[in-house]
């Protein structure tokens, strides 16, 4: 790799400077070289001091200078000639004493300067295009390169990742070990005749690490790693991603034990015959020459191949068939357990205070992957870096939680007292509602900043990782949703486009709880989503599964069901008008407030100093006790 691009730089420079010394030497000679007649008639005219033949190049030092130089050269195109016809000459300025003295050295063949370099010359030029030819045949040509993978062969960033890198997936890397064990030691597998699988899939939301455990795979086996990405599969031009899976597997049989690894795979391997309109020919295409290049290649090769998807239900069948990928590991969200260890690997090379607990932090950020946990603790430590603080703090990381989940602090934009009012009504509204609700998390934050895109935010987070909401949860979610609308038409007297967003939210829970999680008494527990994306090639005349009836029946109890939840957040929030109105006027005064504070506010206590750390706050007084992990 490394001298394939060295080598015509090298014959570049060399030619720049072969040439620059040919030239600017041609240019020298040039300004005092004068021709043979006027060499002649400068000695007629005993002009010549004296002068040196050197090969058939004479320099001549003259009494009197001519065109300014009183060092001229020439070149004598007949050596012998210019001998015979000057020879008397040239004695009896001798023996005059006009001539000092001469020489005639002596001839070395050919002087560099006037034939070896030029050929030098182009023979480095002729060189150095072959070179380019070369090169652009091999990699740096488009239009050379379009049936080739463009795999990253290696590792992209040249750090080797082990599966320690990896924290917390334990079960998954366990899964992986096996492959691991493959790969550097096949013969132990195939003696016994172990099948062991060609491909394996990893599934899981993105940022959990996926890309992460497939780059692990290879340095803890210690084996070629190449990577594509299933997008780059997919070209406009027909058969050229066919050509590039083929192309891939090439390469990777030639530096075996090798793991490829495709990332995002359901943008080539989505269901055949799915989508309208061109394109899909092309992908079918590919997708095929996959399926043909993993049958094709016998286990004793030790190529494996890995691919990663947040996305298994749209896969074409035929990819999870044995012998292709017929593996699936899933990789979750972690636990806390899990994001604790992930927080501890993120947090080597950052200076924290010594406050920080990570075990807080793991605790507070239920449903975060792997990827935001690390970005949680980044944002952190530019938010100290930025204030020139040494070390990041809690402070630091509770903001950075804030800005993550509601979008940077707006502070200086410009609102009307009008406005601040009407989102402090909408906020508490939000919060009063989530107060009075059994089932819903405590309320953290209430700020009245501009975050994001929103006016105000609220914030609560889940106690723990229970990933099962019950339908009391969800119908709850849906009531603490239309909080701020609920507040706006009951303290305002109008409604705004700001509650858009809840209402979105609120209407989507509802019309899972009806079709899809069959929580409704008049449907019945029947499912009437299929919960994947519905495909319009394919499944054109079948995406409703469902009569028109019942399709109205649906719409009939989702509308139900937000009414319901109107009424009783109506309720709610008419009940505790006082204390609602308390919340806006502390939100007024303060523009945020800290869940304790809001707490002391609906208890009626006296409301204490703001804390900092308030999304973290109740988090690390848990007594010890571990959630159940999955
Ligand atoms: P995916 O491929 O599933 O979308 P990635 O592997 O690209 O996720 O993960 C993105 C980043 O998140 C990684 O580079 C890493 O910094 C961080 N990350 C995710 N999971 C973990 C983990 N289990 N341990 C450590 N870091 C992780
Ligand atoms: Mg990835
Ligand atoms: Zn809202």
């Amino acid at each position: 790799m490394k001298n394939r691009r060295l080598i015509p730089l090298v014959l570049y420079l060399l030619v720049l400077i072969a040439a620059f010394t040919w030239l600017s030497d041609l240019f020298q000679t040039d300004v005092n070289q004068i021709p043979y007649s006027e060499v002649v008639e400068l000695f007629r005219q005993e002009q010549v001091k004296n002068f040196v033949v050197d090969g058939n190049v004479i320099t001549m030092n003259l009494y009197t200078p001519l065109n300014g130089e009183t060092t001229i050269t020439s070149t004598l195109a007949d050596l012998d000639g210019f001998q015979q016809q000057m020879g008397d000459l040239l004695t009896e300025q001798v023996e005059s004493g006009v001539l000092e003295y001469y020489h005639y050295l002596p001839e070395e063949g050919f002087s560099p300067y006037t034939l070896i370099l030029p050929l030098l010359v182009v023979g480095l030029i002729l060189l150095f295009v072959w070179a380019m030819f070369m090169s652009r045949a091999n990699s740096a040509n488009p239009l050379n390169n379009f049936g080739k993978a463009r795999t990253v062969l290696g590792v992209p960033d040249g750090k080797k990742v082990t599966f320690a890198d990896v924290a917390g997936a334990d079960e998954e890397k366990e899964e992986l070990q096996e492959v691991v064990d493959f790969l550097r030691n096949p013969e132990k597998f195939t003696e016994i005749g172990a099948r062991i699988p060609h491909g394996l899939l990893l599934v899981g939301p993105p940022g959990t690490g996926k890309t992460l455990l497939a780059r692990a795979v290879a340095g803890e086996a210690d084996v070629q790693f190449l990577s594509i990405s299933g997008s780059d599969f997919v070209e406009m031009y027909v058969g050229v991603g066919a050509s590039r899976v083929r192309d891939l597997f090439d390469q990777a049989k030639k530096v075996a034990p090798a793991i490829i690894f495709i990332d995002e795979i359901d943008a080539v391997g989505r269901k055949r015959g799915s989508g309208l309109g061109g394109g899909h020919d092309e992908k079918e295409q590919t997708l095929n020459q996959l399926l043909v290049e993993m049958d094709g290649f016998s286990r004793t090769e030790g190529v494996i191949v890995l691919a990663a998807t947040n996305r298994p239900d749209i896969l074409d069948p035929a990819l999870l068939r044995p012998g292709r990928f017929d593996r699936q590991i899933h990789v979750g969200r972690p636990d806390v357990k899990g994001r604790e260890e992930i927080l501890k690997v993120h947090a080597k090379g950052k200076r924290l205070d010594a406050s920080v607990n990570l075990k807080t932090i793991a605790r507070s950020t239920a449903g975060f992957t792997g990827a935001d946990l690390s970005n949680l603790l980044n944002e952190a430590a530019i938010l100290a870096a930025r204030e020139n603080r040494p070390v990041l703090t809690m402070v630091d990381l509770n903001e950075a939680l804030m800005k993550i989940t509601a979008g940077p602090a707006k502070k200086s934009r410009v609102q009307t007292r009008k406005d601040l009012k009407e989102t402090a009504i909408h906020e508490a509204g939000h919060a009063v509602a989530m107060y009075n609700l059994p089932t819903h998390d405590p309320v953290r934050h209430i700020t009245i900043i501009p975050r994001g895109q929103s006016l105000g935010a609220t914030w609560y987070l889940p106690t723990d990782d229970s990933a099962n909401l019950t339908r009391n949860q969800m119908y709850e979610q849906i009531v603490s949703l239309l909080g701020g609308r609920v507040a706006e038409a009951l303290f305002i007297g109008d409604i705004s486009v700001g509650a858009s967003n809840d209402i979105d939210r609120a209407s989507k829970l509802a019309r899972d709880m009806v079709a899809r999680y069959g929580m409704c008494e008049k449907l019945g527990t029947v499912s009437y989503l299929d919960g994947g994306e519905v495909f319009i090639g394919r499944d054109y005349q079948t995406t409703k599964s469902y009569s028109e009836k019942v399709a109205g029946t649906i719409d009939d109890e989702v509308k139900a069901l937000i009414d319901k939840a109107y009424d009783r957040c109506r309720q709610i929030l008419l009940e505790n008008e006082q204390k609602l109105h308390q919340v806006v006027d502390f939100l007024l005064k303060k523009e945020s407030m800290t869940g304790e504070q809001f707490e002391a506010i609906m208890k009626g206590e006296p409301v204490e100093e703001a804390s900092a750390t308030a999304l973290f706050d109740g988090f690390e007084t848990s007594d010890g006790k571990e959630p159940e992990s999955k």
